[in-house]
């Protein structure tokens, strides 16, 4: 079948378009400019209370007693989390690690990602609406903004009218209270680098090091911009887990939706009003779920990128119903398929295990019990054996053949260890230097091993042997491979 030609109209962006620096329009065609930047506009989010605001909070409480918190808490003579670069230690409660445990913080971010992978498969952006840091210090800013400049309503307002000196000071105490959140934050997140309580001092007596400074007020300055102006910018354009968070959703994923069926057609009505009668759906079109929403869309339009499956429209619509006498949920978190297909709320969860969540599940607990065992068995203690290459095999008197070794030991517990080092894997091989070796708690030291071996032991060549170490209060050894040569 033939299908008529139909007119093509061609958008030109502005930077392309002719008069514009370059480009020609082809001949005949219909063009129209547009330009590729749309303006921002503000976005002023009311404020919303509720069974979901409620969650936000209390997760904004649970997250910044953990951030603002932790740093303080002392385990022992130390700081109980420290990531000390300095002296590449990382203190974890009683756990010391050396970079030689990297794997333990692959683990770590495997299970990190695979968690926001079954959060989200099951709930959608739980992360986003309720634990982000940017949510987080959103909605700390908003209140904050609240406090000194009103709610929604008094902030267009202001906004829109002159300045004056209520408009200075209120956006004055906003920018001050703004200011020392952001600088506090910055503070605190160096604070898991360098000890806090030194940084403490070192801040009243403006006495940081450069690196200090530079962090403190980097990190306080992005907490700033982006949780006083960039807002749901930062949600829209810059954050990856928005764009790529789609491909874990399916149609039993749990989000926040409008019930369509229930709430169409929409309009306004009085509350004594009998809805069916004015041949209305459920939703009033009061707008307060766009009023509410922190990222300024309408759920009414269905699921869109830019939702962080907050809640607040749900919230919000929430009291519109209980006002007008309606059953809540006409805005709530629900799956395509229980709202295509009607299901009640416990044949919506009893989709919640299905293959996808199971594999998840599956994945997240190996991770996570071949982390524990390992945590659990792990010795506190490392070492790492380096061939001294200044100096080759030679000959000791008694004629021994003699090779030396540079060893690392690292002592990761919270006492004084005295390390035995013992040799095996030739006849008759052993360590000719001291073979005891203290190294204070949580400290490591370079030590020299002259290794020897009699000269009808091996013949010429490298031969593989193994550092035994053990502690003189840990059971268990450690044992390290390295070669020993064998002149000709
Ligand atoms: S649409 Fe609703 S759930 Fe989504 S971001 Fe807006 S208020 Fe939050
Ligand atoms: S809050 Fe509820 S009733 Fe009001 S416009 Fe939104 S969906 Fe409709």
């Amino acid at each position: 079948m033939n299908t008529p030609a139909t007119p093509t109209r061609k958008v030109i962006p502005i930077a392309a378009a002719p008069g514009n620096g370059s480009g020609q329009l082809p001949p005949g065609a219909d063009a129209e400019m547009v330009s590729l930047y749309a303006a921002h506009r503000k976005i002023y989010p009311r404020s919303v209370s509720g069974f979901f605001s409620h969650w936000r909070w209390a997760m904004v409480f649970l997250t910044q007693l953990v951030f603002y918190g932790l740093p303080w808490l002392e385990w022992g003579q130390r700081q109980a989390v420290l990531f000390d670069l300095t002296s590449r230690r990382f203190y974890i409660f009683n756990l010391v690690l050396y970079p030689q445990d990297f794997i333990y913080l692959t683990g770590i971010l495997v299970i990190s990602a695979f968690s926001l992978f079954l959060f989200t498969a099951v709930a959608g952006r739980l992360w986003c609406g309720y634990a982000c840091p940017q949510t987080v210090y959103t909605e700390i800013f908003l209140w904050l903004e609240k406090r000194a400049e009103g709610d929604r309503a008094a902030r267009l307002r202001r906004d829109a009218g002159p300045w004056n000196l209520d408009k200075l000071w209120r956006k004055g105490a906003k920018h001050f209270l703004w200011l020392a959140v952001a600088l506090w934050t910055g503070f605190t997140f160096v604070g898991y680098f360098t000890p806090i309580h030194t940084l403490g001092r070192e801040f009243i007596q403006m006495n940081m090091s450069s690196w200090e400074n530079f962090w403190v007020f980097f990190y306080g300055f992005a907490t700033y911009g982006n949780a006083g102006f960039m807002r749901e910018q930062v949600c829209k354009h810059m954050c990856p887990y928005a764009r790529f968070q789609s491909a874990m959703f399916d149609k039993d994923t749990l989000i926040v939706t409008y019930d369509q069926e229930r709430g169409e057609p929409r309009g306004a009505r009085s509350k004594k009003a009998t809805a069916s009668a004015l041949n209305l759906g459920a939703c009033v079109d009061c707008n307060l779920c766009v009023q509410v929403c922190p990222t300024g869309i309408d759920i009414r339009n269905g699921l869109q990128y830019e939702c962080i499956g907050c809640g607040a429209c749900a919230d919000a619509c929430d009291t519109i119903m209980d006002k007008m006498g309606y059953a809540k949920g006409l805005v709530k978190y629900s799956t395509e398929n229980a709202i295509r297909q009607h299901w009640t709320q416990a044949q919506t969860l009893r989709h919640v295990l299905r293959p996808r969540v199971l594999v998840y599940v599956a994945i997240l607990a190996t991770v996570v019990t071949a982390m524990t065992v390992s945590l659990a068995t792990r010795l506190p203690f490392k070492v790492d054996v380096v061939r001294d290459r200044g100096a080759l095999a030679r000959m000791a008197p008694g004629g021994r053949i003699e090779n030396v070794y540079r060893l690392q030991l690292m002592n990761a517990s919270e006492s004084r260890q005295q390390f035995h080092i013992d040799v095996q894997g030739l006849p008759g091989l052993a360590v000719a230097s001291e073979a005891d070796v203290a190294v204070p708690s949580t400290e490591s030291r370079w030590v020299a091993v002259r290794v020897q071996a009699p000269f009808e032991a091996a013949p010429s060549g490298s031969h593989t042997i193994h550092f035994e170490i053990t502690a003189q209060d840990v059971p268990g050894r450690l044992l390290e491979k390295s070669v020993f040569i064998v002149p000709r």
